[in-house]
């Protein structure tokens, strides 16, 4: 058992009247430790760190000596990228070969953009009036609020956390009180890495913790990651603050096989995309569009697949598909089964988890695979966050086009061929912020990453992260010898 504390202006502390959640393993379903239900309280002095941070230390730091602070951090998250990958899958569920990676990604992460640090250029602008000398100049927003959902705590985070630091702000970072884990492990990580007190700020808790720090007047910039619906009550809340809000939210995301794609690739494609992180990705390729003429042989074949996949223990070697997360999401996940179902869709493998013996502790859904999906059936039209798979007949590109667009999300897509003509054409078409071609959920530090409509707005990753966390002030400087007098003193 491990009783965390949180992280406000360098001292290690536990919340407001020692308020505690537990920290549950979803596949023992044992109690593993306790975190911080921060309140209002708390999260008020945890701006403040952040504020007196910023306005008397952090602003003032050179990029150079942000950077190696941040390099600092990349090879700690690096050296305990084992300890870390075995604390996020006994929080999540999520395979320990895969957690792993997030914290070597979040190293990766750390180390690209503190190559910015100090590149962070503002322009000469040349001006109607040749006396006048303007420039530009990128300064940090501020104070940052950064929330992260359960899924992937440690990647979500540095897709927050690295381009932040390395405009200049300070930070109060608020995790999922259903995976905390890995983010309070930060708080031992940055210390160790150097960073001034209150550059980097945690408290963690639910609901409570999460409306008082997005509703902060402290604040400078949110930066979130999670459901549509909380993002929309953020967005309530900012309207009153009028603080600037970067959304990263749900998906329906399609993938596309046309029929001149490699179909061996397709169905590895099919399935990475939806049974990885057994759909508990905001990325994930939930609605699988196949042309008419090898629909069937791709329901055949991605059914058997899905059929076949080893469920068990995060940490065991041979295990592909961990528990889900937490009682919550494996109560809705069953509960869109049931739906789809009921409304009579075509199932062609999943059901029950049955007598197996590796699969009665944990939170298990069996990998589902329903065909014949109308595009407008809930089934393909609600996000459900878990390993179910809607697949959906067309007939011509352009109707592959019209169906993946007609959702209400647009985060990834993907499209599977091998007319390069047909995969620009239909790049450019589809209404998304990522569209993958013969590949599906790979990603890099260097690539934007973000959605369109109700998957959010703004965007993380690449250079363009930073923008989310810089503003432009405006420069401007007469060189005239004299200056002209609206107001010429009369002569007496
Ligand atoms: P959630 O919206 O329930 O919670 C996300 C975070 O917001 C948590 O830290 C939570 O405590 C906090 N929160 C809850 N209510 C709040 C409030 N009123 N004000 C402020 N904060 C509040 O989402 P979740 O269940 O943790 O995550 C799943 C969702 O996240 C899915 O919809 C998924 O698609 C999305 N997601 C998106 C991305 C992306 O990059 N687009 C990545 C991962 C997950």
């Amino acid at each position: 058992m491990t009783d965390y504390c949180m992280l406000i202006g360098g001292e290690r502390v536990p919340a407001e009247g020692g308020r505690t959640l537990p920290i549950m393993n979803p596949y023992t379903g044992e109690q593993v430790g306790t975190l911080p239900d921060a309140s209002a309280t708390d999260v008020d002095a945890a701006v403040a760190a952040a504020r007196t941070a910023f306005d008397t230390v952090w602003s003032r730091t050179p990029g150079q000596a942000r950077a190696e602070l941040m390099l600092r951090l990349a090879a700690i998250y690096e050296r305990r990228a084992g300890h870390l990958g075995d604390l996020e899958s006994t929080d999540n569920g999520k395979l320990v070969s895969e957690t792993r990676n997030q914290a070597r990604f979040a190293a990766r992460q750390l180390r690209f953009f503190a190559g910015y640090a100090d590149k962070l250029y503002g322009r000469t602008i040349p001006m109607d009036n040749p006396d006048l000398f303007d420039y530009t100049r990128r300064e940090p927003v501020g104070v940052a609020a950064l929330i992260t959902a359960w899924n992937s705590p440690m990647q979500l985070l540095a897709n927050k956390l690295a381009p932040a630091l390395a405009a200049g702000c300070t930070v109060v970072i608020k995790p999922s009180e259903h995976a905390s884990m890995t983010t309070l492990e930060l708080a031992d990580m940055v210390q160790e890495a150097g960073f001034p007190d209150g550059v980097v700020n945690i408290v963690t808790g639910g609901v409570t913790c999460g409306a008082a720090l997005t509703g902060h007047r402290g604040l400078d910039r949110i930066s979130f990651t999670g459901s549509v619906p909380t993002g929309q009550a953020i967005m309530r809340a900012a309207a009153e603050t009028l603080v600037p809000v970067t959304l990263e939210l749900g998906g329906k995301s399609p993938n596309i096989v046309f029929e001149d794609a490699d179909l061996d690739r397709a169905v590895i494609g099919a399935l990475a995309g939806i049974f990885s992180a057994g759909g508990q990705t905001c990325i994930a390729g939930s609605r699988l569009l196949v042309q008419r003429s090898v629909y069937d042989t791709m329901v055949e074949r991605v059914g058997a697949r899905a059929g076949r996949i080893r469920l068990g223990d995060p940490f065991a070697p041979g295990t592909q598909m961990g528990p889900v997360a937490n009682e919550p999401q494996q109560a809705r996940i069953e509960a869109a089964i049931a739906a789809g179902v009921d409304a009579g869709a075509r199932m062609v493998q999943g059901g029950p988890v049955g007598d197996d013996p590796a699969l009665q502790r944990g939170l298990f859904v069996r990998p589902t695979v329903f065909a014949d999906v109308d595009n407008h059936a809930d089934l393909a039209r609600r996000e459900i966050f878990g390993p179910v798979l809607s697949i959906i007949p067309f007939e011509t590109e352009e109707d592959a086009v019209a169906l993946a667009n007609d959702s209400e999300f647009g985060l990834a897509s993907g499209i599977w061929t091998r007319d390069l003509s047909r995969a620009h054409r239909v790049a450019a078409r589809l209404d998304a912020g990522t569209t993958w071609v013969n590949t599906y959920r790979v990603s890099g530090a260097q690539a934007p990453f973000g959605g369109t409509k109700k998957s959010g707005h703004g965007r993380e990753r690449g250079e363009e992260a930073l923008d989310e966390y810089l503003r432009t002030k405006n420069v401007m400087i007469d060189l005239a010898p004299t200056l002209a007098d609206p107001f010429p003193l009369e002569e007496n």
